[in-house]
């Protein structure tokens, strides 16, 4: 038995099972470059997931984790570090309209503090319980804990949960109409959108959502809160897609590259709402560890500097040229949409559903690769990512695809 069979069934074996990864056991990387156990080298198109802005192994990262793991690894809230406090400070300035942040360890841990703000701020305000209604729209995606899950407009993460959490209603996404008529009860105390969906499909918000969301809850004296977990931290080719709209929402959460692969979350207090929860409202024992912060500050430091968002606008041109010839050549992609890099190709109705055949026939040809949902591939790599890596990333995928193409036993017809 190899190492990596060895490997997979003890993870068959020993993981709750929901998971389902790609037979590769990773073992370093480098850069977009990452290798397994038994040496094989991959191009990576994947990040983690949109977390790895950074790539593998950025000497700026490793000296903050080394630095601060001689000092002191954890503390806890009840006594202050400097790295998180740094970390808060940063986010407030870069962030522009945050008076206050919440630090915290995942994504889901960032928008369950934003969803208990904004029900604690309706609360302040004399609003029953049933007036205190959150929008999000389907195909979002909020993370798994009970009330994010609720949050997330998308039955398959929540079907066998229930009792769900009340007190939230989904809506049309990128439907103006739709949220006036869904907010017209003036029951809604907040509206929570992705400004570029992920896992829904890598789908971005028409031009003018983000504003309309913007007046109607102003209007209706509702909070927009942002989820930028997936999409921010310069993702986009700016260091938050909302910048793109020159909105500015009450609440962001953040989390995924925020520590470039160690974990931290963070919740975004703007100035209505800053001082709504006061001592003993909230609270995490991990949340701002200062291994994680002492690296957060230095990626976002590194995150938000003109070198990375060239080469994010740089990178992703190339990047969709090269799925652009891939599609001429082979009529694959019904669509190629996103921004910066955070892309998405939508399959060609003919290949609907085959995204997974994709991403393992990617993997056998050296390259990791995401889905989005079954009909999308999803294109996250890092923010750092070199000329040579991308054009190597892309010639694999090339290659991937002409062998699942010619094992088709019927060949895949072009749109
Ligand atoms: C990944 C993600 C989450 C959940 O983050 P976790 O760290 O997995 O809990 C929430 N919202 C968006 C937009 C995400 O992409």
């Amino acid at each position: 038995m190899s190492r990596t069979e060895d490997i997979v069934n003890s993870a068959n074996d020993n993981w709750l099972a929901v998971y389902r990864p790609r037979t590769v056991v990773l073992d370093h990387g480098l850069g977009a470059r990452l290798w397994d156990i038994e040496g094989r080298e991959y191009v990576d198109f994947a990040g983690g997931i949109a977390v790895n802005a950074l790539g593998h192994g950025d000497p700026d990262l490793k000296a903050a984790l080394h630095a601060q793991a001689e000092k002191l690894w954890h503390a806890s809230n009840v006594f202050y570090t400097e790295p998180p406090v740094r970390l808060a400070q940063a986010l407030v300035e870069k962030s522009g309209f945050a008076k206050r942040v919440f630090l915290c360890n995942s994504g889901t841990e960032a928008n369950e503090a934003a969803i208990k703000l904004v029900r604690r701020w309706a609360s302040d305000q004399g609003r029953a319980p049933e007036r205190r209604v959150i929008i999000t729209f389907e195909g979002s995606f909020h993370g798994r804990t009970l009330a994010a899950v609720t949050a997330t407009a998308q039955p398959k993460y929540q079907q066998g949960y229930e009792p769900l959490p009340g007190g939230f209603r989904h809506c049309a996404f990128n439907d103006i109409a739709a949220l006036e008529q869904a907010m017209a009860a003036g029951d809604v105390a907040a509206v929570m959108l992705e400004p570029i969906q992920g896992e829904g499909g890598v789908r971005p918000a028409a031009p003018g959502f983000l504003s309309a969301v913007r007046a109607l809850c102003d209007r209706h004296d509702a909070l927009m809160v942002l989820d930028e977990i997936q999409c921010g931290m310069g993702r986009s080719g700016r260091l938050f897609a909302h910048q793109w709209d020159a909105v500015v929402p009450d609440i962001m959460t953040l989390a995924k590259a925020l520590g470039c692969g160690f974990p931290i979350g963070a919740m975004l207090a703007g100035p209505r709402v800053a001082e709504v929860m006061q001592f003993g409202a909230h609270g995490t024992t991990f949340g701002g560890n200062p291994l994680a912060a002492a690296v957060a500050n230095v990626a976002l430091a590194k995150l938000d500097s003109p070198a990375i968002r060239t080469n994010v606008e740089r990178q992703s041109q190339a990047l969709r040229s090269g799925l652009q010839a891939l599609d001429a050549r082979h009529g694959l992609f019904a669509e190629i949409r996103g921004r910066g890099l955070m892309l998405g190709a939508q399959l060609a109705p003919a290949l609907a559903g085959r995204a997974a055949e994709i991403l393992d026939a990617a993997a056998e040809h050296g390259l990791l690769l995401l889905q989005a949902g079954p009909d999308v591939l999803r294109f996250v790599p890092p923010l750092s990512i070199t000329d040579a890596e991308l054009a190597d990333g892309l010639d694999r995928l090339g290659r991937a695809l002409e062998g699942w193409l010619g094992r088709q036993p019927i060949p895949a017809t072009a749109p």
